[in-house]
């Protein structure tokens, strides 16, 4: 999830928020509980290596019931 970092112009803290993309212009409170915020450069750090998720596959193969038979020996 990519980190975004927000000023707070009430008492002038940053802080950086991890949040959805879709969510990076969203109102965002400081720490101190201020919602007069605003967001800066865009800090996406993506951390580590975009490992692809492992594809689950779903169903096919297996088959069923026929090694329980006696048919595959
Ligand atoms: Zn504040």
């Amino acid at each position: 999830m990519p980190r975004y970092e927000y000023r707070c112009r009430t008492c002038g803290d940053t802080f950086e928020l991890s949040r959805p993309m879709a969510e990076s212009s969203a109102p965002a409170a400081c720490p101190a509980g201020h919602d007069d915020t605003v967001k800066l450069l865009s800090t996406v750090a993506v951390a580590g290596t975009a490992a692809a998720p492992a594809p689950r596959a779903g169903g096919g193969g297996g088959g069923g019931g026929c090694c329980g038979g006696g048919c595959c020996g």
